[in-house]
């Protein structure tokens, strides 16, 4: 009997291949990894993966790209894919095999013999034709080690089916970006799913307007830099940031605390709070804030969150 490690994202198709997988082999041979991507878009989704693993009785594993080396290996990737960008800064191709190579490592720690995506043939443009399925399974190592269910008979037999780990008549042979019959198994299976996500946030030109700058002015990006491109706006190669609203603000001040970097400037008046990384945008973005305020300001509040001098 084999043992496999199913990447969950926790949309529809990796949640459909994790139950088939489970059907195949027996909840107690399937364990799952999620990772958390520095530009997820939706918010809730580690709750939902871990939610749904729970509800599926399968152990979940999660790996953190937000923090540490992770974080600095996955940014190099952002800065200089490999194998190009998609509509925006998203190295989809470099993204995916980046997870397979660590899929990889986790899957030898825990003694899995196979690896499982809930990739479709053809669903996604960049990453998820048949051409760039076999480049990625080449570049990560894994070539006939990655199986697909939702499109496996569409695939040559992996090294699980060649050895009788796998019934290949039990896995799908789904083309495209119609979610038909993914839709009559999430109903077969009983199970709920989130809309289709579109990619993360590195997929749009507004957002990537943010981050392009903050990449080539600075060297280490943190979880801090991470947590700002989602509000606010950017001056100043992102050393400034300003509320849109009184949301936004809140957002800006939490944010500071939470990570204990930057300095909030409030005005005596109502208008945009200003979040800045170091004391020399001081000036700045006090002007900044008045530019941006329908009243007249006289006065500021200056909170500093730094723990130390640290990287600002
Ligand atoms: S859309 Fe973003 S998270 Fe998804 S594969 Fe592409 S780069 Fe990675």
């Amino acid at each position: 009997m084999g043992k496999a490690l199913v990447l969950l994202s926790g949309g529809l198709d990796s949640r459909l291949a994790l139950i088939i997988m489970k059907e195949l082999l027996g909840k107690s041979n399937v364990e799952a990894v999620y990772f958390i991507l520095p530009f997820e878009e939706y918010s809730n989704r580690k709750e939902d993966v871990i939610g749904f693993s729970k509800e599926q009785k399968v152990k979940l594993h999660i790996i953190n790209c937000v923090e540490g080396t992770l974080l600095k290996e996955y940014m190099d990737i952002i800065r200089n894919p490999q194998f190009g960008r998609g509509a925006g800064l998203n190295p989809c191709i470099d993204c995916h095999i980046f997870m397979l190579q660590k899929a990889k490592k986790l899957a030898r720690k825990i003694k899995a013999d196979i690896i499982v995506t809930g990739e479709v043939v053809g669903e996604r443009p960049m990453s998820q034709r048949e051409d760039i399925l076999y480049l990625i399974e080449k570049q990560a190592k894994l070539q006939g080690k990655i199986l697909r269910p939702l499109s496996a008979k569409l695939l040559p037999p992996t090294e699980a089916e060649n050895k009788g780990l796998i019934d290949r008549n039990k896995l799908e042979s789904i083309r495209g970006r119609q979610r038909k019959r993914q839709m009559e198994l999430a109903e077969k299976f009983r199970i709920s799913y989130p809309n289709p996500a579109g990619g993360c946030s590195l997929c749009y030109p507004d957002f990537c307007k943010k981050v392009t700058p903050v990449l080539k002015s600075r060297k280490n990006i943190t979880a801090f830099d991470i947590a700002l491109f989602t509000m606010g706006r950017h001056f100043e190669n992102g050393n400034i940031i300003l509320g849109k609203n009184e949301k936004e603000n809140e957002a800006l001040e939490y944010t500071a605390k939470k990570h204990r970097k930057g300095i909030i400037i409030t005005p005596d008046q109502p208008g945009p709070s200003a979040l800045i990384k170091s004391k020399k945008y001081e000036r700045e973005a006090k002007e900044l804030i008045r530019r941006h305020s329908k009243h007249t300001i006289t006065g500021f509040q200056l909170i500093s969150h730094r723990l130390s001098k640290g990287p600002y």
